[in-house]
């Protein structure tokens, strides 16, 4: 590993630990809501300049590395092969996601609370329907996309035109060779902003410590423990054991460059912010550029087990609070919904409780009692990412080992 490496991954923990301890100290000091007050005020906006700088560089990012995997991979047939590997990782361990979350929140709702809720719970949910989402995935515009920031519209944009240049041989090379060329200043702009990285995970942390201090945890601890070890199975479960059996990786190793991703994931909740880190680590771990470059931006955008957990368990929790008992065929519905669910779900802070909608609305839970975990959705959410995006870089291991043998981790 590089010493630059080393570097960031080392800052950003510092930056971590340092955000969760001047966080407590706030909290400690002002108490919950001055200190929130404050924080969110005057030290949140510094990690907003930096998420807001990563989101202006992910949707070149994800246009032009995407439309560069796909032009590196010189045959249309490859494309195919990786994209269906990929696309299978991602609904398999999604899908065991699902049930992982189920198995552990029943586990769980013994404990939970029915709760006498008013009517007027104070969230009212958007509610995001089957097959508007999947309409919604075709771009009937060719700008608004990316104006809008439509990660699973981009993608598909990405895709079509990455084939196109495929396709057109000889004639397609020199925009081929433009897209490239874009890619690679992209990629050091991101370079540039990733530097301020560490800072931007110190001033997160700190305001999501001071504001969210133990008192609001104390309500929903539960229900937050529930989704926690579900989070932990998953990882040591599913992604030790595909990329021990898959990518023939030591998970200790995996887990060990993959964690700066996991931890920045963790501080900014966003997949699609972590992008760059991502792509990072799985260089880092020797995973060719030309399947990083596909896998990665597709995982962040389609590819969310933490978010198919949250939705399990939250599914169940507020079925539970509002005295539902739901059958098994009602979890299988709720293995369905959730899946397809965070598909749909943007790699953004908080789109997955959005997506919550869906799920509950499938098994007949009134969706404004999303209400009453939205004041705490950050720390479901923290999690939610940090797996969200483990599981792409596992399956940029895995599906490199498939299809161009070991793993070469870079040496710079
Ligand atoms: N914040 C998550 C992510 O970016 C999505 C979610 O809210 O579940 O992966």
């Amino acid at each position: 590993m590089s010493k630059k490496k080393l570097g960031l991954g080392a800052k950003i923990l510092i930056g971590l630990v340092a955000g969760i301890i001047v966080g407590a100290i706030f909290w400690l000091a002002m108490g919950a809501e001055a200190a929130g007050d404050f924080t969110a005020k005057w030290i949140k906006p510094f990690g907003d300049i930096f998420v807001n700088l990563l989101k202006f560089i992910v949707v070149p990012l994800v246009l032009l590395s995407i439309m560069d995997g796909v032009i590196s991979m010189g045959d249309i047939s490859k494309v195919g092969k990786i994209g269906w590997k990929t696309v299978a990782y991602f609904l398999v361990t999604t899908a065991i996601a699902c049930i992982i979350g189920l198995i552990v929140a029943n586990l769980f709702k013994g404990a939970f609370p029915v709760l006498q809720l008013a009517e007027d719970a104070a969230y009212e949910a958007k509610t995001a329907n089957l097959m508007d989402t999947l309409v919604n995935i075709f771009p009937s515009n060719a700008i608004a996309p990316l104006a809008n920031a439509s990660m699973l519209q981009i993608i598909v944009i990405a895709l079509f035109f990455g084939c196109g240049i495929l396709v057109a041989g000889d004639k397609g090379k020199p925009f081929g060779n433009f897209i490239s060329s874009f890619n690679e200043v992209t990629q050091k702009v991101m370079g540039f902003i990733l530097a301020l990285s560490p800072y931007g995970v110190f001033a997160l942390m700190i305001w999501v410590v001071a504001a969210q201090g133990p008192k609001i945890l104390q309500s929903l601890a539960l229900v937050l423990l529930a989704a926690y070890i579900g989070y932990i199975i998953h990882v040591v479960l599913v992604y030790s054991l595909s990329v021990k059996a898959f990518a023939k990786m030591s998970p200790l190793t995996f887990f060990k460059k993959v964690f700066p991703a996991a931890a920045f994931a963790f501080a900014s909740t966003s997949s699609v912010a972590t992008l760059p880190i991502a792509k990072e680590c799985a260089d880092d771990m020797g995973v060719e550029s030309e399947i990083s470059s596909f896998v990665l931006p597709l995982g962040a955008t389609v590819n969310m087990d933490g978010t198919a957990i949250y939705q399990c368990v939250a599914a169940i929790f507020l079925a539970k609070c509002v005295g539902l008992d739901l059958t098994l065929t009602q979890m299988v519905v709720i293995v369905i919904t959730a899946t397809l669910a965070s598909i749909g779900t943007a790699g953004t802070s908080g789109a997955g409780m959005i997506m919550l909608a869906m799920v509950l609305e499938a098994v007949g839970v009134p969706t404004t009692f999303i209400g009453i975990i939205y004041g705490v959705d950050r720390l479901f959410d923290m999690g939610r990412t940090a797996l969200n995006v483990i599981g792409d870089v596992s399956c940029s291991v895995c599906v490199h080992q498939w299809e161009s043998g070991d793993l070469k981790p870079a040496k710079k």
